[in-house]
This record gives C-alpha cells, structure tokens and sequence, in this order.
C-alpha cells in the first residue's frame, strides 16, 4: 500500500508532489487523459508570480513535473474510474481494472471544457473545424476567419491568441459586457482583428459539401433576429466541468459537481486522509497559482495526518 496518491498532474496535483516528495512520502502521482493540466492547451501564462516576462504553459509544467520527480514523485498514467474512500484504506480502480490502495490521497483531478451541445458541434469536433483549444488548434487557421464563443478570460485569451493567425476573429458572447478581467477585455476590444457579436448566441455549427465547418448560425438573444457567421474554426470558451465524477457517493459534490471540502478548510473532506486541490474542488478562483496552493495546503495536511496516524 502507497502512503500517499495524488491524482492529477496539473498545478494542484503536481505542487502536492512537490510537497509530500520533500517530506519523503515518496508519492504517487496518477495522471489521468490531460497530462500537465489546462496549462499546457494555454499559450502564455502572464500572471504566475516568478516569471515577470511569462512562460509557456506547457514549459511551466514540465517544470513542475521535474521539480517534482527530482525529490522522488512517481507518475504513472492511469483513470481511475471508481473509489472506496475509507478512512484507513484509499482503494482506487483504474480503467483497466488494476487496484490502487493508499493510506492518504489528494484528489487533483482538475476540470475539462464545457461544450454547447448544438447542433454541428460533434459532427465537427476535432479536425473538421470546432475546438476547444486555440493554442493546440490555432495555426491551422492561417489567414481564414474564425468564431470563438464566451466572454471570460479563456475566451478573450483565446480570441487574442487567434489574432496572431486568423485574418478574423468574431467573438459571440451572450451578454453585453465581458465577464473577462478588464486588462484582457480591453485587449479584445482594442484589437482590430476581433469583432464582438454581443447579445448572441451560437444555435447550430454549419458544414460544407465535404464536412467542414464553413459558418455559425447565431441568434440575438435580445431581438431574436438569426444571422450566419462564416468562420472555418469554432472554438467554445465557455467554462469547465469539474473532473469528479469517480468520487459521486463518497464525497459531497455541488450542484455544478464541484467537490465541497468540510467546515473551513479549503482542502479537507470528511473523509479523514482525503483532501482536494485545484479546480475540481474550486468554482471561484480557478488560478493556476490558486490551485498550486491548494496542492501545497493539501499535501501539508495530508504529511501531517500521516504523521498523526503512524
Ligand atoms: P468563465 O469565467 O466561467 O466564463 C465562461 C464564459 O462563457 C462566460 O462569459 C459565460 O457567460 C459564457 N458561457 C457559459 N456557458 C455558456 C453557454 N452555454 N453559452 C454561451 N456562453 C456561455 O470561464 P473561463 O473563461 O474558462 O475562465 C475560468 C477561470 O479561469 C476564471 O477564473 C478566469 O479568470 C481564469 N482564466 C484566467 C486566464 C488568465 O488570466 N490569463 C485565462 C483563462 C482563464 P456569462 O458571462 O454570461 O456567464
């Protein structure tokens, strides 16, 4: 039996490998479909203290993943689809049924893109013209015009992100006001290449003769009025979907599926040796540096009620 599972590779998962390898718990790390996390489908992270010109997402995690590995973390890929969360054992199942047991587990697991669920956006995902990753996508767009959907810091980053290839960028946003932080909806707005379609939203993603997207449908959530977007990429900003669901039954989870953690703490459940970290247990902040923090809170608590339980 491990002392102690981490799972996740994101900010959260990998500073709480950071912590708990320090401490010589030797952890490991189980790292689900999105190794290194959001940050690595991000372009540049500008607002993690330390790197006053900014780092590549994908390179910050790299980063963290050796920082981690140097003081004894272990990673392994696997998706853990069930648990049996006990207060002496942490009994994990992955997907080809193998069985991870643990005295300790942070669970880091992050979150994933929220999609729109309109007509098109299936038939289209992938490499037929609809993504929810403009830095993995974005240079397939070159000199042709694109649709971005949202209005909070992902979309604003990932309509300024799109200017750099795209001869257009037309961001659809639901509201008349961006919910991003002003620094960045100041970008979009002063940017000649994007054009805010305000009150609107995407109804159907439109194909051509041979599959590929070649307009958005939108309807003016105010007069109603429906108009097409010629585009040749649409790309959704629209939130996230906590990673949790392995966890349904064993602990609580919100309305959104967030898990809740107990009383004051950020990172404790009720589950003694259980703790949570990063954005599958947080709907408020959802920082990259935020989630790192909760990592380092879960795996101080975690080290010390070990400690407790020898
Ligand atoms: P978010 O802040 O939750 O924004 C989601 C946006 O999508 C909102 O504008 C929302 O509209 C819209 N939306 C939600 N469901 C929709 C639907 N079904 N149809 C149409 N529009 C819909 O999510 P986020 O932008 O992914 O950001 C998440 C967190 O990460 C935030 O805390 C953000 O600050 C942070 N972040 C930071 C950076 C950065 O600083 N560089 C970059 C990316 C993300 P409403 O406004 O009407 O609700």
């Amino acid at each position: 039996m491990e002392d102690i599972i981490i799972l996740g590779t994101g900010c959260a998962g990998l500073t709480a490998a950071v912590y708990t390898a320090r401490a010589n718990l030797s952890p490991l790390v189980l790292e689900g479909g999105q190794p290194g996390g959001q940050l690595t489908t991000t372009s540049e992270v500008e607002n993690f203290p330390g790197w006053p010109e900014g780092i590549d997402g994908f390179e910050l995690m790299d980063k963290m993943r050796k920082q981690a590995e140097r003081f004894g973390a272990r990673t392994a890929f696997a998706e853990v689809e069930s648990a049996e969360l006990g207060a002496g054992v942490k009994r994990l199942t992955t997907g080809d049924g193998t069985v991870h047991e643990a005295r300790a587990l942070i669970i880091a697991t992050g979150a994933r893109p929220r999609t729109l669920g309109i007509p098109g956006e299936k038939e289209m995902w992938g490499g037929k013209g609809v993504s929810t990753c403009a830095t993995c996508d974005g240079a397939f767009y070159r000199d042709m015009e694109v649709v971005v959907v949202g209005g909070g810091d992902s979309a604003a980053e990932e309509s300024l992100f799109l200017t750099r290839f795209c001869s257009k960028v037309t961001l659809v946003h639901r509201r008349d006001e961006l919910r991003a932080s002003k620094i960045m909806a100041d970008r979009v707005l002063a940017n000649k290449k994007i054009e805010v379609l305000w009150d609107s939203v995407p109804e159907e993603v439109l194909a051509d003769d041979g599959g590929m997207t070649r307009a958005v449908r939108v309807r003016n959530v105010k007069s109603g009025e429906t108009g097409e977007v010629a585009c040749k990429g649409f790309f959704i900003a629209i939130g996230h979907i906590p990673n949790t669901v392995p966890f349904a039954g064993q602990l609580p989870l919100d309305e959104n599926g967030y898990l809740v953690p107990e009383g004051k703490s950020a990172v404790r459940t009720k589950i003694p040796g259980v703790y949570v970290a990063g954005d599958c247990a947080d709907h408020v902040y959802r920082q990259a540096v935020t989630a790192a923090g909760m990592g380092c809170q879960a795996a101080i608590e975690a080290e010390r009620w070990l400690a407790e339980s020898d």
